[in-house]
């Protein structure tokens, strides 16, 4: 099928196209540089971008797939989590042009669609495996079976998100935002991974039996801050690629070390690693050192497709209609806090 997927949770609008498991087009629109002096994303600002930036990106997603918008088989949204007023411009959107065109409308997880967005790059996704989801609002570990009939939460961060505290990372070190791809930037310039052991959250023996496949990343933002703050009142410098380094490595280090742990636990031969902090050259090598002397095969998209985007939308969209799921009632809702347990709204 030929699927058109639209993307408007947070400051992306992205429009994706996609035939099958065929990537055609994944056009992007991002209002960072408008959120960039606030040091966050404002909602606000943000919806008003999508609503500027929605008709022109879809026409250029369009241009680039060679197709015209009557071509599509379905129309596929995210319905949720993310920004409500965010949401509601693709929504409208979708909802819009499913109309218009007369095709079925898929209102879906954007946190579902980051683990399909897979498919574009290696096929099908492995029946039984774990999924590690790490974002800038998420952080779990999901027992995946079929994608397209839900997902087992295993466990999350149980206060900040992975991408979060490498946002509020580069923040303390002077990088601008989002700080992720600047963090991974100065630790890969020449970095000491090794020159402070900064903390690992939740893997003491005790917290692991409470909280074996949880995260916890707010004490290491908070160990890093100490840190700089005593550097910079002893009026030294702060060695601020190494710092990168040795925060980016304790949380790869705790970040694989659970995933292998949860594929052991289900007796899963399969990782797939999704969300903006998938991107970092650091997890991507650490995760495919440790698979491999594990055991379990590793899956990670290219890092184009691992932050926000249309394309990872329309896979979802497009792996829901080929297993014959019902379409979205037109009255499809924009859900924030869409679980993640509910695929397809
Ligand atoms: P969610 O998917 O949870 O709703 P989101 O849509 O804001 O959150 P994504 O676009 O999936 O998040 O990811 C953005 C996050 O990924 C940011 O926190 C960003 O700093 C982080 N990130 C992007 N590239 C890298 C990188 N190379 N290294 C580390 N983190 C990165
Ligand atoms: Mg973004
Ligand atoms: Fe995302």
């Amino acid at each position: 099928p030929l699927i058109l997927g639209i993307e408007t949770s947070c400051d992306e609008t992205g429009v994706g196209i996609v035939r099958g498991q065929t990537l055609l087009a994944d056009a992007i629109a991002s209002s960072v540089e408008e959120h960039a002096r606030f040091g966050g994303v404002v909602p606000e600002v943000a919806s008003r971008a999508h609503l500027e930036a929605m008709v022109p990106t879809i026409r250029r997603a369009c241009e680039t797939a060679g197709i015209k918008p009557s071509d599509v088989d379905a129309v596929a949204v995210t319905s949720g989590p993310g920004l409500a007023g965010a949401l509601l411009v693709g929504v409208a959107a979708a909802k819009g042009l499913a109309l218009a065109l007369d095709k079925p409308l898929y209102g879906v997880n954007h946190l579902a669609a980051h683990v399909a967005v897979d498919t574009l790059e290696h096929g099908d996704i492995p029946r039984g495996c774990v999924a590690m989801l790490v974002s800038g609002g998420h952080s779990s570990l999901l027992a995946v079976e079929d994608l397209t009939e839900g997902v087992l939460p295993m466990g999350s961060t149980i206060d900040d998100a992975a991408g979060e505290a490498f946002d509020k990372v580069a923040r303390v070190l002077g990088l601008p935002f989002p700080g992720g791809p600047y963090v991974d930037k100065a630790a890969r310039d020449g970095g000491d991974r090794l020159y402070v052991k900064f903390p690992r959250g939740l893997t003491s023996q005790r917290d692991l039996e409470r909280h074996r496949f949880d995260f916890s990343f707010s004490g290491l933002k908070t160990a890093v801050a100490r840190w700089v703050e005593a550097r910079r009142r002893d009026g030294e410098d702060v060695p601020v690629n190494h710092v990168a380094a040795a925060f980016q490595e304790a949380v790869c280090d705790v970040l694989t070390r659970k995933a292998i742990d949860a594929c052991k636990d289900r007796g899963y031969e399969h990782l797939l690693i999704g969300g903006g902090v998938a991107a970092n050259s650091r997890l991507r090598v650490m995760a495919e050192e440790r698979c491999a002397e594990a055991g379990i095969a590793v899956r990670v998209p290219r890092p184009g497709l691992c932050t926000d985007n249309g394309a990872m939308v329309a896979a979802l969209g497009s792996e829901l209609v080929r297993a014959g799921k019902s379409p979205s009632p037109l009255g499809l809702p924009a859900d924030s806090s869409m679980p993640i347990t509910t695929v397809l709204n």
